[in-house]
């Protein structure tokens, strides 16, 4: 049962050029024919201070339940017409009417007649949402791994007044670190000392009450939701080998993944012949050397004297990784340097494809650059033949000389780059599996775009270089972006609102499972696993797992999942709202369901750029396009609309989809849609799917005219008039 609205009250503005383009006192009267508006107003600036205050005057004397506010684009001054404690629909009669239509037309005025009708319809079938709260709400951030990432997140959760509780599966802090001779230095040039920057890290922790630190401990489940994550932790116990591990239950109310990464397995580089070769060996391997202290050939323990670097061993390669790993040239650049300096009689040669040193690291590249035992050659490998010492014989072909030139050397050294360690070490007990999915290169993003750290997890946030291919610098700063999310986190889950990508939105799905049919759809469906099952496959909502995208909503056949202020009711009541003109009369009408996240800004921006929009196209804001249930559609072309738009973000791994997967979701249910349309005995035209990114703006115009001469070409909807 979704809520209703009874005593609305309508403020219609006619500034910023409204009214000069839209008859405002016949939408006032208009409003006031309709029972439930209780109160209805003209203002020449509804967005003013003053306004504000007698509106909020009015809600009291008039007992009004919710409001529907006529004017701009719901995304501008959203402060300004904030009425937090009442429903609030905003209708845009200035970008969606005024800046687009031609000011004083007939079909301007309708337009604008039929926003503000759809807009009442809305909030008679919308309320207030109730938020979900979880009892007693966590504040405690999980971090796990104890390496560079992980120790940098628990000193940020502590230094902002968090518990924070560190799990890492050695015995001791520090990650790579501790298998380190060296850093890149942190400041793009000088050195950094490596044993001088890990002790102060671990000096600060050790000596904060905030931070418990669980060493030889790996994560055996994790279950529950944002502010309410339940954990089991189980601790190698070292003092009595074969005991039993010690078992330990704690809550956390968000999580950050920070497990670091793995070297890319050499042995898939089977074009350099790793494998076949014992004096090649990989970076990882030469800094466990030269730690020990023990730089030497492994087929003869003979100090090299000639030294050869192999750049994107593996990376930048559609075969391998596909990916620049981030820091192998620096580290090529630091090892060189070391070497340089413990052998002064060596020779480095480094073969690399592109260096890449960003930012400050420059400095630190010409310092490099400086030593004239140093080479640099770019080029390709094209051969490499072990020579009878077990020297190797490296021909390097596309390089600026033009022909292929020969080195021969005492050691080769793979930079083979950086692949994600896995995210099942969370051990999820989510119906949808115990780690994070994957997105492109294998990474747990969610949207790299646009929300770096999220995954598709809620309250569960990759940092470091589990996130992505980067060094120990981006490292910590990513260990501050992801304690900024989880903080967000636990403070959203706190007053029940959303996290991201809509922030504060107290809404969520309410299912009447009286009626569910245990289809799995949703469960399915969700991107972001928020539904579990129990044993007859009947869903499990998760409320604090969700990110109030609406794609359950869209993907439920028999439309029982509904928000307060989103449902599948009101939305057929704002499809219903308004008046079909007949066939003779010549004036056709799309409906266009546009995604709130990057096709309804981008209307607003040709509207800012005053691109004239046809004046029979009607827009409804959805969350996503995924959300778009079925029903709507029929409920459209059986009301007689001669065609159906669905705008949204562009679907696939180059994703710009806000949920991920709702543009996908779209294409996938395009066969039901067909079947509809079967159904119905109409032209699959009459339903079309535009993927816009938000800055083509300037392409709107061109894509509805098209679509309307589409509709043209085909003929009215036959059920006009039935
Ligand atoms: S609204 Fe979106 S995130 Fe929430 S449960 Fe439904 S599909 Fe999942
Ligand atoms: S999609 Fe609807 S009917 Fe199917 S399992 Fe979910 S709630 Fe039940």
């Amino acid at each position: 049962m979704t809520k209703e609205s009874k005593n609305i009250g309508v403020y219609i503005c006619s500034g910023c050029d409204i009214g000069d383009a839209i008859d405002t006192d016949k939408l006032k009267t208009l409003a006031c024919e309709h029972p439930e508006v209780k109160h209805c107003d003209l203002h020449p600036f509804l967005c003013s201070a003053e306004v504000h205050l007698k509106i909020n005057d009015e809600i009291r004397e008039h007992q009004l339940d919710s409001l529907v506010i006529a004017g701009c684009s719901p995304r501008h001054v959203p402060e300004s017409l904030n009425f937090s404690e009442i429903y609030t629909e905003r209708v845009n009669l200035r970008e969606g009417v005024a800046w687009v239509m031609e000011p004083g037309h007939e079909d301007t005025q309708m337009a604008a007649e039929d926003y503000l009708e759809m807009g009442i319809a809305r909030t008679r079938a919308s309320g207030l949402p109730d938020p979900y709260i979880p009892e007693q709400p966590e504040s405690v951030i999980l971090v796990l791994g104890g390496g560079i990432t992980g120790i940098q997140s628990a000193l940020e959760g502590a230094r902002a007044g968090y518990s924070v509780l560190l799990i890492e599966k050695e015995d001791s802090l520090g990650g790579w670190l501790n298998h380190w001779h060296d850093i890149i230095p942190l400041s793009g040039s000088k050195q950094t000392h490596l044993s001088y920057f890990l002790n102060e890290k671990l000096e600060e922790l050790n000596s904060s009450p905030l931070i418990t630190v669980y060493k030889n401990s790996t994560v055996s489940s994790i279950s529950g939701e944002p502010g309410k994550f339940q954990v089991k932790l189980k601790t190698r116990n070292t003092s009595t080998a074969g005991n039993d591990p010690d078992v330990t239950e704690c809550k956390a109310g968000a999580i950050i993944l920070a497990n670091g990464w793995k070297p890319y397995d050499a042995a898939k580089l089977t074009d350099l012949g790793f494998s076949k070769h014992k004096n090649m060996i990989t970076q990882a391997d030469l800094e466990t050397m030269a730690k020990d202290d023990k730089i030497s050939r492994p087929s003869d323990s003979r100090v090299p004297e000639n030294i050869l670097f192999i750049q994107c061993a593996g990376s930048r390669d559609e075969k391998h990784l596909p990916y620049c790993s981030n820091v192998c040239c620096l580290t090529s650049l630091k090892q060189a340097l070391y070497i340089r300096k413990k052998y002064p009689e060596s020779n480095i040669f480094i073969v690399y494809k592109d260096i890449r040193t960003p930012g400050k690291n420059e400095h630190f590249y010409r310092e490099v650059q400086s030593d004239n035992r140093i080479f640099f050659t770019k080029g390709e490998i094209s051969e490499i033949t072990e020579l009878e010492n077990k020297s190797l014989s490296i021909t390097i072909s596309d390089n600026l000389l033009g022909e292929p030139v020969r080195i021969r050397a005492d050691l080769v050294v793979a930079a083979t780059g950086m692949e994600p360690n896995q995210s099942e070490d969370l051990h999820l007990l989510y119906r949808k599996g115990e780690g994070l999915p994957e997105r492109k290169y294998g990474f747990p993003d969610s949207h790299f775009i646009c929300f770096p750290y999220e995954t598709q997890r809620t309250g569960i946030y990759a940092a470091g270089a589990v996130r992505t291919a980067q060094g120990i610098r981006e490292c910590m700063e990513d260990a501050g972006g992801a304690v900024v999310k989880a903080i967000q986190c636990i403070e959203s889950v706190k007053r029940g609102e959303a996290v991201h990508p809509r922030p504060g939105d107290q809404s969520y799905p309410v299912l009447s499972l009286q009626r569910c049919t245990d289809c799995k759809r949703c469960t399915e469906e969700c991107p972001f696993g928020s539904y579990d099952e129990n044993e007859k496959g009947t869903p499990l909502p998760n409320p604090a797992r969700c990110r109030r995208c609406g794609i359950c909503m869209g993907s439920c056949p028999e439309r029982i999942i509904n928000f307060d202020n989103f449902s599948i009711h009101a939305i057929s009541s704002m499809i219903k709202s308004i008046p079909i003109p007949d066939e003779f009369e010549e004036k056709p009408r799309v409906l266009a369901f546009v995604c709130e996240n990057d096709a309804y800004p981008a209307f607003d921006l040709a509207a800012l750029h005053r691109h004239r929009i046809s004046p029979f196209l009607r827009i409804i804001p959805v969350r996503c396009i995924g959300s778009i249930n079925q029903i709507w559609l029929s409920d459209a072309l059986s009301a007689g609309y001669d065609g159906i738009m669905q705008i949204g973000c562009k679907p696939g791994d180059d994703y710009q989809c806000h949920f991920i997967t709702g543009s996908e979701l779209m294409e996938t249910r395009s066969e039901n849609i067909q079947e509809t349309l079967q159904t119905m005995m109409l032209e699959p035209e009459r339903i079309k799917t535009v993927f816009l990114e938000i800055d083509e703006y300037h392409r709107i115009p061109g894509i509805i005219d098209d679509y309307l001469e589409t509709i043209e070409d085909i003929g009215p909807n036959p059920f006009k008039d039935m």
